[in-house]
């Protein structure tokens, strides 16, 4: 066994399940392990590298602004903050953002904000606020996120967990309807689930979210993490239906694939419930990752990404469905944001992910069921076509197996 994986298994926690590669270097699509074999990510980072591993202008910027300056914490005005989140508002329609690092502190953000908004702005009662959120979620990772999920291996062994959630069944409009009351301060929603299995809510539910929200005043907030940022071939996946959310939570992509970089988005009358010093972050905002995120959505449009997902996600989807096999129940999603679900009574996710590896093509399955792919969004036809063949082999090999066993 290599050494580095013994050093993580004897070092590190074991709150990964790691596929046995070591990787060394990444460039584009492609990165390399510790013996110099290639292999094409279709994982991207859970979407954190849609830029591809080093893109040269990121990687420029980075050199630059490390000579200059990285971080000073919010106590200082930067040249880097404003210029980096005028761009994320206006690319967003978004009037005011406040940054944050990692994607669950985002949310958290999000949490705060809606919370707070329901009670200086709707007039719940005290500590009586309410934020629905959806069967099958995933926000992160925090103590409070997870009191949201309906994931038992997410909860167990680490509560008690705070009140004021409510659950209701994804794409389920009357679900959403019947839970809404006096004390909702928001609806928290991701317009595909990517954690929960690459999940695509029926056309229109978006929309219908929006108008039962505007209709008894909840704030609907779409945790765009995963699906944001060109990754379902729109800047926004909530654009798919002409959605406009009162508040908006990017990170991932946000970062350019090099640094942490999330931020919550909203209209100004939400923003505006936070005073100096009800909450912070000793490295949001700093300008390292401010001029790496400014970059990162530069380059987004520049390089038109959204559209590049749009149209390698559709061919890569249409090229999937049309293999004849046995083992997958359903194959789903929308721009370069794909998982095919395989019949767990025949074979696992996870084989098929080990059997791609050794053929050079990285993914992940999610949970035992999915198999996700979600390359850069700077892949080319070439490579999509041989990623098809590799899938088409591999499903095709384990089917030989079990007839032949
Ligand atoms: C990844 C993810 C998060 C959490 O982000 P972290 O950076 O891992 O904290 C939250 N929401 C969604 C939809 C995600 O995909």
């Amino acid at each position: 066994m290599s050494k580095h994986i013994e050093l993580e298994a004897r070092y590190c926690a074991q709150n990964y399940h790691p596929l046995p590669v070591v990787l060394t270097h990444g460039e584009g699509a492609f990165v390399w392990d510790e013996s110099g074999k290639k292999y094409l990510d279709m994982m991207s980072a859970y979407s954190a590298v849609s830029h591809g591993h080093s893109h040269k202008r990121l990687v420029k910027l980075v050199q630059q602004q490390v000579e200059r300056l990285n971080i000073v914490s919010r106590a200082f005005y930067t040249d880097k903050l404003g210029p980096f989140l005028e761009k994320a508002c206006t690319l967003t329609g978004q009037d005011a953002a406040l940054p944050m690092n990692t994607g669950a502190e985002a949310v958290e953000t999000a949490i705060k904000a809606a919370r707070k908004w329901a009670y200086t702005v709707k007039g719940v009662a005290h500590d009586k606020a309410e934020i629905i959120a959806c069967s099958g979620n995933f926000h992160g990772r925090t103590t409070t996120i997870v009191a949201m999920s309906d994931e038992p291996q997410y909860r167990e062994g680490f509560g008690p967990f705070p009140p004021g959630f409510r659950l209701v069944t994804y794409g389920d409009i009357d679900s959403l309807e019947a839970a809404i009351n006096e004390n909702t301060a928001a609806f928290l929603v991701e317009p595909i689930q990517g954690e929960g299995g690459i999940v695509v809510p029926p056309d229109g539910y978006l929309k219908a979210a929006q108008q039962l929200c505007r209709k008894h005043n909840v704030l609907l907030i779409a945790d765009e993490i995963q699906t944001g940022l060109g990754r379902t071939g729109k800047m926004l996946a909530v654009q798919h239906e002409d959605v406009h959310p009162d508040g908006l939570i990017l990170g991932k992509a946000l970062g350019g694939g090099i640094l942490p970089v999330s931020m919550f988005l909203s209209r100004r009358e939400v923003m505006a419930v936070f005073r100096p010093g009800d909450h912070g972050s000793t490295f949001g905002g700093n300008p390292l990752a401010a001029a790496v995120g400014l970059e990162a959505l530069n380059i987004l449009v520049e390089e038109d990404l959204p559209a590049r997902s749009a149209t390698m996600g559709d061919y890569l989807l249409t090229e999937l469905r049309r293999m004849d096999t046995a083992l997958v129940r359903d194959i789903r999603g929308r721009g370069l944001f794909i998982g095919i679900e395989v019949d767990p009574t025949l074979c696992s996710a996870r084989t098929v992910c080990e059997k791609l590896m050794s053929r050079g093509l990285l993914s992940k399955e999610t949970h035992a069921t999915v198999v996700r792919l979600a390359p850069p969004l700077i892949i080319d036809k070439a490579e999509i076509d041989w990623a098809i063949t590799q899938i088409r082999e591999v499903l095709g090999e384990i089917d030989k197996l079990r007839l032949a066993s």
